[in-house]
């Protein structure tokens, strides 16, 4: 299944718009419960017999559950039938707001997050499951709010359908980010004969295994450096004043700018990429917990984990292309050419394989490990010759590239 996800400004009238804030500090109230049930049960089970006082007593029962999702989805909707506030608000966008809390949970423990905070102002909320035909010329139909108007700044991709919606409340307005599916499971495009890989580069955007290395283009860089800057000057003005207002509408603008152009790139590029063969690979990255590295800055601000995830495979499908991803591990240490491997730091900006003396740019080397798996993969043998041209082909087993 393809996702694409597409953001527009929402137009709500008054009394929409009244209804959005409900939502927000509904699901505030909500978030902040839950919150508080979590905590009280950690706090609980921390404190040891003897530092045992009378602050950190608490009245949970030894027995009691932790509050997890599902036990938080239940009270909820036995809550739900007694508080009039909760019933105001649509089921599913409250069982949402346990879910970002949930997730604020695992992120803590596998990415390392802080640890989840009471909020004061919730910003966005989700409706998972938008309803068959929501997508109207210029408006969207949300359960509860009924049809919004949007500018609709673009199409919405053919052949696909919205599956869940994120509203946004920002000082410049509201926003719609809109997560789209294809309505139906694509099959895979059958497997070709010319195969690339693809990774996203440490110094480059994206490099491939064909030698090709492509960075952020000058004009993006420029609009994020001007963002960087706007974002600076908004610190020095004083909250709520209208310098202030017009300096985040002024944001708001470039971003969306920035957005659009950064969309339209991809484009251009993952069609540049299809020119080149049939069959792309790429890595199995969760750009979520990569962006914690310095590395990926530069990258990250160009919408890199957008780009492999949801708009490369886009235009695969619909190119007839054939788009799989690969086991991430090691692609950047392997040697494309025996296999050998060997740690590099990230200042090595070079392949140089101790083992059989191949030369590569580090990024290009890391296309072309992914190359090969994809090919193995596909079931298609990896040629040696694709390394180094002018050398005979040699045939390299899957027994040859395994770790010795
Ligand atoms: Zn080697």
């Amino acid at each position: 299944m393809i996702t694409l996800t597409y953001q527009y400004k929402l137009r709500p009238n008054k009394q929409q718009e009244a209804e959005i804030n409900l939502i927000l500090d509904v699901c505030k109230s909500v978030y902040n419960y839950a919150l508080r049930e979590r905590k009280d049960w950690l706090s609980s089970r921390k404190s040891s017999i003897k530092s045992c006082s009378i602050v950190s007593e608490y009245i949970i029962p030894a027995d009691a559950p932790y509050p997890n999702y599902n036990n938080q989805a239940k009270s909820l909707t036995i809550a739900k039938k007694t508080y009039s506030r909760l019933k105001s608000v649509n089921a599913q966008v409250l069982q949402q707001t346990l879910k970002t809390l949930d997730r604020a949970f695992s992120d803590m423990k596998s990415l390392g997050k802080g640890f989840p905070r009471f909020k004061k102002k919730l910003r966005s909320f989700v409706f998972p499951a938008m309803l068959k035909n929501c997508l109207g010329c210029g408006q969207v139909k949300f359960p509860q709010l009924g049809w919004v108007k949007i500018r609709q700044s673009r199409q919405y991709p053919e052949g696909f359908q919205a599956k869940q919606t994120r509203i946004i409340k920002k000082a410049t307005g509201y926003y719609l980010m809109i997560t789209f599916t294809s309505s139906e499971l694509v099959p895979d495009n059958p497997v070709g004969k010319v195969s690339l890989g693809v990774d996203a580069g440490v110094e480059s955007f994206i490099a491939t295994s064909g030698g090709r290395l492509t960075k952020a283009p000058k004009f993006l860089l420029d609009q994020l450096r001007e963002l960087k800057l706007l974002q600076r000057r908004l610190k020095k003005k004083k909250i709520g004043s209208n310098n202030w207002l017009k300096s985040q509408n002024k944001i708001a603008i470039l971003h969306e700018k920035i957005a659009n152009s950064r969309r339209d790139w991809h484009f251009k590029l993952a069609n540049q990429i299809c020119d080149l063969a049939d069959n792309i690979f790429v890595e199995d990255i969760n750009f979520k917990s990569w962006s914690k590295g310095i590395v990926r800055k530069q990258s990250l601000d160009s919408g890199i984990g957008q780009f492999i995830n949801e708009i490369l495979p886009y235009i695969c499908w619909k190119r007839g292309k054939y788009y799989a991803k690969v086991d991430k591990n090691y692609t950047s240490q392997e040697c494309p050419k025996c296999g050998h491997r060997q740690k590099k730091k990230l200042s090595d900006r070079k392949h140089n394989c101790s083992h059989c003396n191949y030369q590569e740019n580090r990024d290009v080397a890391a296309a072309k490990v992914i190359r090969n798996r994809g090919l193995i993969a596909v079931g298609h043998t990896v040629n040696k010759n694709a390394c180094r041209d002018g050398l005979a082909g040699v045939q390299l087993s899957l027994f040859d590239l395994l770790p010795s």
